[in-house]
């Protein structure tokens, strides 16, 4: 019997792919295109390339999709679209001059007469993405595969990973070998098939999906920025980058807030186990940051540190709590009523808190304070606000000894009120929270406690 590989869509006997997806910021013009394909060509496994809708070139700028948007809600207000299509045409015309590719007029005025027909609002604002890989799939000479041939959507109006993977794997495996193919970001089919996108910087979800679908041995996600950072660069100076970190590690920083990535946009290349390689189309050469499965973190047990404000916490005290049935469990009912989602819950003998954004609570707070006196009827009850939290993350802590006592001597020493620490289970990271005012001042400090320790 023939053995028949099976890794690689497009032919049974080439190496994987390397699937490169290039932000807003990496199509916004046409330096930055060359850019694109001075990339490609570097590494023959480059051959699946997933762009954006052009970005900001300067604060001034407007993003493509944005206008795009614009245009629908103009059309569907019965109102003109002409100024800001030109805006649009005007932009595409010009990279694609600059390039010396022809045919993007012809794009350009299909697009415009179906906004002007009253074509829906996804449609619309996908053909960033689309008018993008069409143009850039001309300048590289390669195949334009339209993602709307692979990605789906089902009739809940979430993506669809069983059917994408596969047809997208099948019409990828139609592109000739040693043919580069383009894909545009951010939209696929759904159930009835229109045209869907995925939520704001979607891009990011299909460059993840194309790779599954592929099997590619590598995710890069081309942006403008070198990778992760240990920690906000607009509060600490110079921040270390992040060269290696797992994709759990990765998950806690960016729910904390130190995102570069779409957050769906790990599951289905972190199901597969193919590794995520952040890379700066502006410095190539730069290491970037890998996303993995997993890493030895001997060497770095920590990764890095991220926060965010606009936290409260729901204090409750009720002397002999720890003996009460469903003390608890009536607290987090009531929340869950008002459909409230909380973060942590730390707990002692006699005190039950509970951690959550200003967002969830605002407009129902005396309501929830109320209706828990009520219920569990607390000797005392209230509400802090003004807390922010930070999470010190890194899968090594399990292994290394004093890394919390690293941590809390430094906010000791910069002077800093610690109001909550939670050490989750999983000993990947530390949860501390502190007063909005000390933030900025915490921050710096457990920088600088973990970049001497590491
Ligand atoms: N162009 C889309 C947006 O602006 C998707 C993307 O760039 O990833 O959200």
């Amino acid at each position: 019997m023939p053995v028949i590989m099976t890794d690689s869509p497009t032919t049974p006997h080439a190496p994987r792919p390397i699937v490169a997806k290039f932000g807003g910021s990496s199509v916004a013009d046409a330096n930055q295109i060359r850019k694109i394909a001075a990339i490609v060509c570097a590494d023959p496994r480059r051959r699946l390339v997933v762009v954006s809708a052009p970005g900001k070139r300067d604060a001034k700028d407007k993003k493509i999709t944005d206008l795009l948007y614009l245009c629908h809600s103009l059309g569907e207000q019965g109102l003109d679209t002409s100024a800001p299509f030109a805006v649009i045409k005007e932009r595409y015309l010009g990279i694609a001059d600059q390039l010396g590719v022809t045919g993007a007029w012809e794009w350009l005025r299909d697009v415009q007469q179906q906004i002007a027909a009253g074509a829906e609002k996804d449609w619309v604002a996908s053909r960033g993405e689309y008018l993008s890989a069409r143009i850039i799939a001309a300048f590289l000479d390669a195949e334009f595969v339209d993602a709307a041939d692979g990605i789906r959507f089902g009739p809940d109006g979430r993506f669809h990973p069983g059917e994408s993977y596969g047809r997208l794997g099948a019409r990828l495996a139609l592109v000739p070998e040693g043919r580069i193919a383009v894909i545009p970001g951010f939209y696929g089919r759904d159930a009835s098939g229109h045209i869907k996108c995925f939520s704001r910087g979607g891009s990011d979800v299909t460059g993840a999906v194309v790779a599954r679908a592929a099997h590619a041995v590598i995710y890069e996600n081309w942006t403008d920025v070198s990778g992760l950072l240990m920690a906000d660069p607009r509060i600490v100076e110079n921040p270390f980058p992040i060269e290696e970190i797992t994709y759990r590690e990765q998950r806690e920083l960016s729910y904390m807030g130190a995102t570069v990535l779409h957050d769906e946009a790990v599951f289905p290349v972190r199901e597969a186990g193919i590794p995520i390689h952040i890379k700066n189309t502006n410095a190539p050469e730069d290491a970037g940051t890998r996303i993995v499965t997993e890493r030895d973190s001997r060497s770095t047990a920590i990764v890095g540190v991220a926060g965010r404000k606009g936290f409260a916490t729901l204090f409750t005290e009720k002397a002999m709590m720890n003996q009460e049935r469903g003390y608890g469990r009536k607290v987090l009912e009531i929340l869950e009523s008002h459909g409230i989602s909380y973060e942590h819950s730390p707990t002692s003998i006699d005190t039950l808190s509970v951690i959550l954004t200003d967002e969830e609570l605002d407009g129902k707070e005396a309501e929830v304070v109320a209706e828990i006196r009520r219920t569990v009827q607390p000797d005392r009850i209230e509400v802090q606000r003004d807390m922010a939290m930070l999470a010190v993350v890194g899968q090594g802590m399990i292994h290394r000894v004093g890394i919390s006592a690293r941590v809390f001597s430094a906010l000791a020493v910069a002077n800093v009120n610690i109001r909550m620490i939670n050490q989750g289970s999983s000993e990947l990271n530390i949860i501390i929270g502190v007063g909005t005012a000390d933030y900025e001042k915490a921050v710096r400090a457990i920088y600088a406690a973990l970049v001497e320790q590491n």
